[in-house]
């Protein structure tokens, strides 16, 4: 497997590597605090954009060919329902999607917390009143949820600000997807991705560095605005897991974000999900079940012939959830392969005593995939299969698929 390029990388270091580097070049240890601050919090795209520090650092620092690693915006697109999709380039040339999705994709809660509940109260008004094209500004007004509380909501009517460049009203619950690949091995058949094979892994800074890229293009304050993560873009964030578990660390001990706000979908990497569930800082977890038996899924997801549902499933089950914490399963439904009731129960039955909720995601089309999107009534009987056996279900609304930034659709499309 290519790996990320050698460089040296500042977004790439822990605390800890950060001291170790400017004790080598001689410098006090605070100057690592005050690179951690500039990277990390201020999000200096460069070093003689960090005042802190002396020349004579920064010209060690460049003579050492050591870069902060800031990636560039290539390109931004932007959906009719405020999604914007990012072409993220790294030094190589390289580059993957990061997509900004101002409500988020309601996709990401899952762990019970009162914050995963209010995205829930989402789901159920998606899942009940609207079908699956519905545009945003028509679901806005019935759930604005920010106005809940009158300090957000007076944040959420200012103008959006962004320099200029487009982007959508503020909201208080944006959601960022951040790739963990360039491409993806995995060659799931409904998945876009998969057709341009993995070019590379990206280094921890290239996963922090979509992130940075991105809350700076919305100008996001941290500390007032509440943003998740999603490591559902391009690529198998387990086949990349040591990268993958360090941006973790660093987004939450040098960025700031909580754990209990990020979310990782693996397609069934098992003996990464055993050594995930070890992890003393870790996102939440889902898994991209997509169909409820190994004949069905070996068609669509070939990884299955390396770990079949049972093994999958049992991974889920002894999966150490921590307190008021749930497993999700993600569902790709595509018409008539893995839609029918039948199928609904059968997943009824294989997931029954695991504590989790079931996301379904009607299939979002895409040049050379050759399946098709369901019909909606289906996807709600689908729904009300699992809801009525005491499985949560919820349909998670597309979101920018009119740019090609949905679930599946990220292939570095430029027009
Ligand atoms: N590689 C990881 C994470 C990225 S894919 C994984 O597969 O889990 C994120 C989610 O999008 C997965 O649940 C995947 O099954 C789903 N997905 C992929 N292609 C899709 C498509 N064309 N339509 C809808 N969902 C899709
Ligand atoms: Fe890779 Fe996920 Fe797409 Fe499968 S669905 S090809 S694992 S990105």
């Amino acid at each position: 497997m290519p790996d990320t390029p050698a460089q040296t990388e500042l977004l790439s270091l822990s605390n800890q590597e950060l001291t170790e580097l400017v004790q080598k070049l001689g410098e006090p240890r605070f100057r690592a605090k005050q690179l951690a601050d500039a990277i990390f919090r201020q999000r200096r795209e460069s070093l003689a954009d960090i005042s802190t520090l002396p020349a004579s650092l920064k010209s060690r620092l460049a003579q050492e060919d050591i870069r902060i690693g800031f990636p560039k915006i290539e390109a931004r697109f932007q959906s009719v329902d405020g999604t914007v999709r990012y072409l993220i380039a790294f030094a190589d040339g390289q580059s993957v999607e990061t997509v900004w999705m101002p409500e988020g994709d309601f996709g990401e809660a899952g762990d019970g917390s009162e914050a995963g509940e209010e995205e829930e109260d989402g789901y159920r008004l998606s899942a009940t009143g609207f079908g699956p094209d519905h545009r945003v500004s028509d679901i806005d007004s019935k759930i604005d949820l920010g106005d809940r509380d009158p300090k957000l909501a007076q944040r959420n009517r200012k103008p959006a600000t962004g320099g200029g460049k487009p982007v959508a009203a503020r909201r208080s619950r944006a959601t960022i997807c951040v790739s963990s690949q360039v491409g993806c091995a995995v060659n799931c058949q409904f998945c876009l991705t998969a057709l341009l094979g993995v070019k590379r892994n990206l280094s921890a800074g290239e996963i922090v560095g979509q992130v940075l890229a991105v809350l700076r293009d919305h100008s996001v304050e941290l500390d007032r605005e509440r943003v998740n993560i999603v490591f559902m873009g391009m690529g198998e964030p387990f086949l990349n897991y040591e990268n993958f578990m360090k941006a973790v660390r660093l987004l939450v001990q040098e960025v700031g974000f909580p754990e209990s706000r990020m979310t990782v979908s693996t397609s069934g990497i098992v003996p990464r999900i055993i050594d995930f569930g070890r992890e003393a800082i870790r996102p939440k977890l889902a898994i991209s079940l997509n169909a409820p038996n190994d004949e069905i899924r070996e068609g669509v997801m070939p990884i299955t012939r390396k770990w079949n549902v049972e093994a999958l499933l049992d991974a889920a089950r002894n999966f150490p959830l921590r307190p008021r914490e749930r497993l999700t399963f993600e569902y790709v439904l595509l018409a008539g392969v893995n839609d029918a009731p039948e199928h609904a129960r059968e997943v009824v039955r294989r997931v029954r005593n695991i504590h989790c909720k079931v996301n379904l995601i009607a299939f979002n089309p895409g040049p050379g995939v050759a399946y098709t999107m369901p019909e909606h009534e289906r996807v709600l009987e689908f729904q009300s299969i699992l809801t009525e056996s005491g499985i949560a279900a919820f349909i998670r609304r597309p979101r920018g698929r009119d740019i090609y930034a949905a679930c599946g659709q990220l292939k570095r499309t430029v027009a």
